[in-house]
């Protein structure tokens, strides 16, 4: 496929392009200019395909030629490289695993691949690239395994000092080689604003290769439309709708479905899952859309008042509210609902889920409300309930399996280059490193 700008509609690039420029020229989102299906027979026979197969396949489509096939095997397979398991709750519900790849969420998914087409793309130039990351969690640490150890390109990572928890913390500054977390004495915004900075200081883009991996970039939805067959292929009645519950913040996710959906897979319906950052059933309700400043919630990585994908959607749907509507379906949730749901899903079947997957549920009975049909209901499962042990109540909490991963980076070593909130000092950080 080709690519161009949510913005500006004659601007053509290719995947090579798309990923490496992450973000348009006129400051808009990559999204194919058109989407080529996937066979139908193979959509049909989807059940005799590994997840990696199947992977492969969609990868095709989107990278076109810009990546030989036997290339793009090894990118693919290296960086879908754990399982997406569907559990089944009952027969209508069921959760997609999307935890159990090395940072315990989905965004492993996007990180990987994204860091694996990047150092493909890089590999023959004679240049180091430095990313530069801003994290408030979860991506950070996704990003910083997905690049860890790669060539010719250092990830370099700045989050708000005391302001991440603890297994975050572990998670961001325990990684060594090209991986350098540097712990910014201000906010999440305040480590924003120097990445954004960094990118107009002209001393260092005369000193230095920057670039960015957060999920504006295409690279990281791709991986993602993966899932949501492999999803497919794991349901057992096909003759029934599929309709994704998707907990969302910047609606990447989200957005990688309706990719899912363009290039051939059965979905009846999607649901954006949101806690009390509601800016988007607000939008489908009024047909206006208005920003708002985050709210803190339980379902932290969902916190944003200003979803960066929202631009696709709309894109997607020729910027017409009705057309959205009868694709998405949408609802907002309390903290005190949320924490309510997660008891009441492990009462009812036994299961923990966490504060993210559990505004999915959520989400899930209120459309079964208005809707009284028969369908296969997917939630989608952000993270491993153990990143959140804060929120449980003492019974859940000592029934959760903590994987041993996250124990082992508990007890390793923090590393972090602490610097004031002042860009000059992160500045010339940068410039004596290179
Ligand atoms: C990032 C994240 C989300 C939100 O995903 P979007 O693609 O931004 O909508 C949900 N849950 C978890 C655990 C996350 O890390």
């Amino acid at each position: 496929m080709k690519f161009k700008s949510t913005n500006n509609k004659s601007e053509i690039v290719s995947f090579r392009s798309a990923v490496l420029q992450g973000i348009a020229d006129d400051g808009g989102l990559f999204l194919p200019i058109e989407f080529n299906k996937l066979d139908e027979d193979f959509i049909k026979n989807i059940t005799s395909y590994s997840f990696q197969e199947t992977s492969l396949e969609i990868a095709k489509l989107f990278s076109g030629d810009d990546i030989p096939e036997t290339d793009l095997k090894n990118i693919v397979y290296d960086a879908i490289n754990f399982p997406a398991p569907l559990a089944k709750l009952n027969d209508e519900l069921s959760v997609l695993e999307l935890f159990h790849g090395p940072t315990f969420a989905f965004k492993d998914f996007g990180a990987r691949f994204l860091a694996k087409t990047s150092e493909y793309f890089l590999k023959n130039e004679n240049k180091k690239t430095t990313i530069l990351v801003a994290t408030s969690g979860d991506t950070g640490s996704a990003v910083a395994n997905g690049f860890y150890g790669l060539d010719n390109i250092d990830v370099v990572l700045l989050y708000p000092s005391g302001k991440v928890s603890n297994i975050q913390e572990k998670q961001l500054t325990t990684l060594d080689k090209n991986i350098t977390a540097v712990e910014v004495e201000g906010t999440f915004d305040d480590c924003q604003r120097f990445v954004k900075q960094a990118f107009a200081d002209e001393a260092l883009k005369k000193k230095m290769t920057l670039s960015s991996a957060n999920s504006i970039n295409i690279a990281r939805l791709i991986p993602q439309s993966f899932y949501y067959f492999n999803a497919y292929a794991q349901i057992q009645d096909k003759s029934k709708p599929v309709i994704f519950s998707v907990p969302s913040g910047n609606f990447g996710n989200l957005t990688a479905g309706l990719f899912a959906k363009n290039i051939g897979l059965p979905v009846e319906k999607f649901i954006a899952a949101v806690n009390a950052n509601d800016v988007f059933p607000k939008y489908l309700d009024s047909g206006e859309f208005t920003a708002k400043p985050s709210v803190k919630t339980l379902s932290n990585a969902m916190d944003v008042g200003n979803p960066s994908n929202l631009a696709r959607i709309n894109s997607l749907f020729m910027n017409n509210v009705n057309s959205i509507r009868d694709v998405i379906f949408s609802k907002s949730f309390s903290d005190k609902q949320t924490l309510e749901e997660i008891e009441s899903v492990y009462k009812k079947y036994n299961y923990i889920i966490d504060p993210h997957g559990a505004v999915g549920t959520l989400a899930v009975k209120e459309y079964q409300k208005v809707n009284n049909d028969k369908s296969n209901y997917v939630v989608l499962e952000t993270a491993h309930p153990a990143k959140f042990l804060d929120v449980f109540s003492d019974e859940i909490k000592s029934a959760i399996v903590f994987p041993e991963k996250l124990k082992e980076c508990l007890q390793k070593e923090k590393r972090s280059v602490k610097i004031p909130n002042d860009f000059n000092v992160f500045k010339n950080y940068l410039l004596e490193k290179n």
